[in-house]
């Protein structure tokens, strides 16, 4: 069956094929490790999942490679501003490197928390400063590059082609890129390849280069991570919309101007996760919700997180609310309590191929996950017998991801946890609520999640 995914570089759907089939190269840019991640990042990297799930359906073979955005990406636009890090560690009074490896094992925890799948590879920006200094010199040698006082800078008037992914109008963009203007720049839209470290300031992460010592712009470091661990398997690229106009662009003008080649063919990006009102929820706002804060404690299983983000699709905004993940919470409960019926029913049969026809037809509609829920709330509702529904059901969980098979067995717990788990019942049912909710930080503090739901209390390793 054919995948029809909506390239942004088109504007349109097209049927995807592989560079190297069956082999996809699949490039997630990651977070900036200066916060914990939001649950608006999160929904993004949820569709980028949900793409390597419905790739790898489709018997693709994919490599995925995220990167960590450990340094040189700034507070404020078109390269002016401070360092996240180095302003998040001022701000947690600890070094930009130890800032960076609490959020990036933060994030990790996250995304196991979601049943993201792991990429084939992790990369760091600071692992990977000489690619991207022999990046730079490349650009430098073929007369990409200008120095300033504050840097070497990216001349996007030679790069002919600078808005075809973004299809902004350049007049307009020179207009409003001209009230942060660096008077320095040749022209408004370029950008950092590398910049120095300011005299005046001590910086925590800096490097020796040919142009002095400093620290790589933020774009640079995509480009060269992707073509190093990707090759030219140079498939899909994605993340969020807020991408589209200047860190993708960059990526494509620097990565195309030093290779001669088409960067990556596919370009995917997901739409924000809005706040009531319509504001998008950003860390720089500090409006923003965790998976920790916003779900757990509101005794949301993350996993229902990820199911109400099914609910829209990934490019149209998504609206938050607590009644919205409520609703979606419910919706997920009923869909466990419904596989959990068949699996106490029957062992798992044939699943049926029509149903898998249809669920597939769904997603390979460019990821179309509201019609796919839709299809297996058909299965559950037909007249197929339950065996058959239940091994169609888990056929489909390879792409939701939501762990339908745990749903009755569980997971043992160990002694220590599991008296504690009897000991808040007993607590419960004599309704001494203090010391049920001491024992539940209790058993939490020790590394499980504690649920409580209708059908009673769950107790899980995250
Ligand atoms: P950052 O950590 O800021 O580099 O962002 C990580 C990812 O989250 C990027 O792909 C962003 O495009 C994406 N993103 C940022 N804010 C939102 C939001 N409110 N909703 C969805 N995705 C977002
Ligand atoms: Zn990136």
């Amino acid at each position: 069956m054919e995948l029809q995914l909506y390239n942004t570089m088109t504007r349109q759907k097209e049927v995807f094929t592989p560079i190297k089939p069956p082999h996809v190269g699949l490039y997630t840019c990651g977070p900036t490790v200066y916060n914990f991640a939001h649950i608006g990042n999160l929904r993004t990297y949820v569709f980028s999942d949900i793409l390597k799930r419905v790739l790898t359906y489709n018997g693709f073979k994919v490599k995925h490679v995220m990167n960590i955005t450990d340094v040189g990406h700034l507070t404020g636009d078109r390269d002016m501003g401070e360092d996240k890090l180095e302003s998040g560690a001022r701000r947690e009074g600890k070094s930009a490197w130890e800032i960076a490896e609490y959020y990036t094992q933060a994030f990790k925890k996250d995304l196991k928390k979601l049943n993201i799948i792991e990429p084939t590879i992790w990369c760091k920006a600071t692992d990977t400063i000489d690619d991207q200094i022999a990046l730079i010199r490349t650009l430098e040698e073929k007369g990409y590059t200008y120095r300033t006082s504050d840097g070497i800078y990216f001349d996007t008037a030679k790069f002919p082609d600078y808005t075809k992914l973004s299809h902004q109008d350049l007049d307009a963009l020179k207009e409003g890129a001209r009230v942060e203007r660096n008077p320095e720049k040749r022209n408004a839209t370029d950008f950092a390849l590398w910049k120095f470290s300011p005299p005046e300031a001590h910086r925590q992460m800096e490097w020796d280069s040919p142009w002095g010592v400093g620290f790589p712009g933020w774009h640079i470091e995509c480009s060269a991570m992707s073509m190093k661990y990707l090759g030219d398997m140079l498939d899909i690229h994605c993340g969020g919309t807020d991408h589209i106009d200047v860190h993708h662009t960059n990526e494509i003008a620097q990565s195309e101007a030093a290779t001669g080649k088409t960067f990556f063919r596919f370009w995917m990006h997901g739409a924000f996760l809005i706040i009531a009102g319509g504001k998008k929820m950003a860390k720089s706002e500090g409006n923003f919700l965790t998976l920790s804060k916003s779900i757990e404690e509101n005794r949301i299983d993350p996993l229902a997180y990820r199911f109400a983000t099914f609910q829209t699709h990934y490019r149209k905004p998504m609206e938050f609310s607590p009644d919205a993940i409520a609703a979606a919470q419910n919706g997920w409960q009923h869909l466990r309590n419904q596989v959990r019926t068949l699996m106490d029913a029957t062992e798992p049969g044939r699943a049926d191929v029509d149903y898998q026809t249809k669920f597939q037809q769904a997603t390979n509609n460019d990821l179309n996950m509201p019609q796919a829920l839709a299809v297996v709330q058909e299965l559950l509702k037909s007249d197929l017998s339950p065996d058959v529904k239940l091994a169609t059901v888990f056929d489909f969980d390879q792409v939701l991801g939501l762990d339908l098979k745990q749903t009755s067995t569980g997971q043992a717990l160990p002694d220590d946890i599991a008296s504690l788990v009897e000991a808040r019942q007993n607590a419960r049912e004599t309704k001494q609520w203090a010391l049920s909710d001491s024992l539940r930080d209790e058993i939490q503090s020790k590394g499980f999640v504690v649920q409580d739901t209708p059908q009673g209390m769950k107790v899980y390793k995250p």
